[in-house]
């Protein structure tokens, strides 16, 4: 199909047949009449395996990734240990970010290594430190996110990509924070690439989801089969998206290029306004000249999102204080959503990563830059601010 949003809106999403309805059903169901034993109507059988409204959405978001095979699960964290579990086996090492999603660490150092997979940690900004950490026969898995969260680097995507197969090892992205919209790992080199469907392809706040998506051209031979490992294991261990979850994420696909637009204009004029001030110390924006990522974020993504992270002159309490008195900006955790939100990441997010290397400044103040009048939201910032 052709542009991006005309698939966001029709792929895996023809008007049923039946009744001509133009958005798909909820399937609310969990099992289906056979016609004779073994005699399955399009292949459905049991909801954990297959059920209609999912498969619209794992059809949709593969065509939006421009992959060969997608998976809709019930959570992100569901989609990551699906990959991890279903790709690897104990004695296999991976490289994971030193700036991550707090969650992703804690699976990672928490489960998977008690499991046997062994990990390191490199800066993702940084593709010879990657190379650094690889271990010959052994490293099966780069896993990287760009932007990252909540301190906003870049990765290089095609050059981690040359990196991990020349290592033969996959390349993972997780693509939460750019969206399918403003950044295509698969095209760039990346064999795999998940969301937590919870953020940006939701964008409404109202579904915890998450999305795997397998390249059609899985660059190392041992994984060639990927796919098929990771639905196995999808149905096997059934951390499955439910048909109600599942339209709710369809739904917000089908507007995810509009808002992403206007989550950047909005995140671009609350900088210039950061920018303005002088108790902001330091601001995290891949979209500045002044961020190292800057001229790969340039390259690699279509605009610069809508997360944007500061830290604040007066340390910890103030930025903590600051954060409690935004009357617009909810104070939460999550991302990605219609409505802004502001968040404290050293004890919010990323509580579970305090003492690793994976700590965050104390001072970091995250945005997740919502649709709202951009007036509104820096009006609201500036009565916080100067209280
Ligand atoms: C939220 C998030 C996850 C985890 O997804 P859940 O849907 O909360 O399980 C993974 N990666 C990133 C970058 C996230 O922001």
């Amino acid at each position: 199909m052709t542009g991006f949003s005309t698939r966001a809106i029709h792929a895996g999403q023809e008007p049923d047949p039946r009744t001509g309805a133009v958005v798909p059903a909820i399937y609310q169901t969990s099992t289906y009449k056979q016609d004779g034993v073994g005699g399955l109507r399009d292949g459905y059988e049991y909801s954990r395996s297959a059920n209609p409204t999912r498969t619209a959405l794992e059809e949709c978001i593969a065509e939006l990734e421009g992959g060969a095979k997608g998976f809709a699960f019930a959570s992100g964290l569901a989609a990551e240990d699906t990959i991890m579990r279903s790709l690897l086996s104990p004695g296999d090492h991976m490289i994971i970010p030193t700036d991550a999603y707090g969650g992703t660490y804690r699976l990672i150092d928490k489960i998977q290594k008690v499991w046997g997979i062994d990990h390191s940690l490199a800066k993702v900004s940084q593709a010879d430190a990657i190379r650094g950490e690889i271990r010959p026969g052994v490293t099966k898995m780069i896993w990287i996110e760009t932007p990252t969260n909540p301190l906003l680097g870049i990765a290089d995507i095609e050059a981690i990509a040359a990196i991990a197969h020349e290592a033969g090892a996959l390349l993972v992205v997780d693509n939460t924070f750019a969206s399918a919209y403003l950044q295509q790992p698969l095209a760039l080199g990346a064999d795999i690439v998940l969301h937590s469907t919870t953020k940006y392809s939701g964008g409404h706040s109202d579904v915890v989801g998450g999305a795997v998506v397998v390249s059609k051209n899985v660059a190392v031979p041992e994984f060639a089969d990927a796919a098929t490992r990771i639905g196995f294991h999808q149905n096997s261990m059934g951390a499955v998206a439910g048909p109600m979850d599942s339209w709710l994420v369809l739904r917000g696909l089908k507007t995810l290029a509009v808002r992403m637009e206007r989550h950047c204009d909005n995140a671009e004029k609350v900088v210039d306004y950061l920018r303005s001030r002088s108790d902001v110390t330091h601001i995290h924006y891949p979209g500045l000249d002044s961020h190292p990522g800057h001229d790969i974020a340039a390259r690699q993504m279509r605009r610069f999102g809508g997360m944007v992270s500061f830290q604040l002159a007066g340390g910890e309490q103030h930025a903590v204080d600051v954060i409690g008195r935004t009357k617009i900006w909810t104070l939460g955790e999550s991302l990605g959503g219609v409505e802004s939100l502001i968040e404290h990441p050293g004890r919010m997010t990323h509580a579970s990563v305090v003492g690793t290397e994976l700590e965050v400044p104390a001072d970091l103040i995250r945005l997740s830059v919502g649709i709202e009048d951009a007036d509104d939201l820096i009006a609201d910032l500036a009565q916080a601010l100067d209280a």
